[in-house]
């Protein structure tokens, strides 16, 4: 089964959060905190649609000038999701620069950022980069509280964590699956065909099982029509499986409220990406900051009967002590002494 992304820490474990999400086959990536992204490469950078910033310190943030500069002139519209009071930080960031050449770009760019606004409904805004980034406000997609981006392949979730500031933790949610049974193909004498994403799309929607699926095709033959139920073509060529998880927690507080809420959030994800800023014996310091230690991010994992565990975020203050670091997590994570 092909997966339907990839990720990679653009920074290691250690540098900056930047947690880059790649849809290779649909020239598309997501990216999860926005910090230092100058080792990340141009042609990656363009395929980013949406980057999710947890919050605004400047560890998760700095890396918004970079994705500007590259996206300017090449008719981008680029989402940029983030905590309360985030769509201001946005304005001022960009209007931090003087743009009075952007008319002259042949490609428009536009900026667009939404936040967590009352009742759980989003707020959003765009910035036009050939209007020096005027901001005009707009309603957003009435979504359900948490939901950040919902599309046919897969949803994106948030919530509020305490960091003596919001701090988001988000989780990238894969709808379910859909194979196609190449050989029952040959059977039924069908091709493949862009047809096969509209039956996937209207499988995902809930169409009912006899809408009707015309298939049109052209071969040496000639010509050739035909017309299946949806719930026909999905039993034949179309194999469901479970989507994948992954969840994203940086900055967190260690307490009751934190703990739920992540937990929630996690519950059986595949692949947890999780901060461990802090061996355990530097527990103060990781309350003072509102950090987790190792064996906490290790028990939220176990919590959260997540699959895999991934700590990053290591300080700087354990450089050379990142094996302990991880050997600490495994240890909560699998409720065992650590070595
Ligand atoms: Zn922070």
């Amino acid at each position: 089964m092909k997966p339907l992304f990839h990720t990679r820490l653009v920074n290691g474990t250690r540098g900056d959060p930047a947690l880059y999400i790649d849809f290779q086959f649909r020239r598309r990536a997501l990216m999860f905190d926005l910090g230092d992204v100058s080792r990340l490469e141009p042609r990656r950078i363009l395929r980013l649609s949406d980057v999710f910033v947890s919050h605004a310190h400047m560890d998760h943030f700095m890396g918004l000038d970079r994705l500007v500069r590259l996206m300017l002139g090449r008719g981008k519209h680029l989402r940029l999701y983030g905590p309360p009071g985030f769509i201001d930080r946005v304005g001022h960031r960009l209007h931090g620069y003087t743009w009075n050449l952007v008319r002259n770009y042949a490609e428009p760019f536009i900026v667009e950022a939404l936040e967590p606004g009352a009742g759980g409904r989003l707020r959003r805004a765009l910035f036009h980069a050939r209007e020096a980034f005027r901001q005009e406000d707009r309603t957003a997609p009435s979504l359900p509280p948490g939901t950040l981006l919902d599309e046919d392949e897969f949803r994106v979730r948030a919530v509020q964590l305490d960091h003596r500031i919001p701090c988001l933790a988000f989780a990238l949610e894969e709808k379910v699956h859909l194979n196609v049974w190449k050989n029952r193909l040959d059977e039924m004498g069908l091709p493949t065909g862009p047809w096969l994403n509209h039956l996937k799309h209207l499988v995902r929607r809930g169409a009912p099982e006899d809408t009707p699926v015309e298939i049109a095709w052209q071969d040496r033959g000639g010509g050739h029509r035909a017309i299946h139920t949806l719930g026909k073509l999905r039993r034949q060529v179309l194999q469901e499986v479970r989507g994948r998880k992954l969840a994203y927690v940086v900055d967190a507080a260690f307490h009751d409220a934190n703990r739920r809420r992540i937990v929630d959030l996690a519950r059986d994800a595949d692949l947890f990406y999780v901060e461990a800023p802090f061996l355990n014996e530097a527990h103060q310091r990781a309350s003072e900051t509102a950090h987790l230690t190792a064996a906490q991010a290790g028990l939220l994992a176990r919590e959260a009967r997540v699959k895999r565990v991934i700590p990053f975020h290591f300080s700087a203050r354990h450089t050379g002590d990142e094996a302990r670091i991880r050997a600490q997590v495994m240890a909560a994570f699998r409720d065992r002494p650590a070595g």
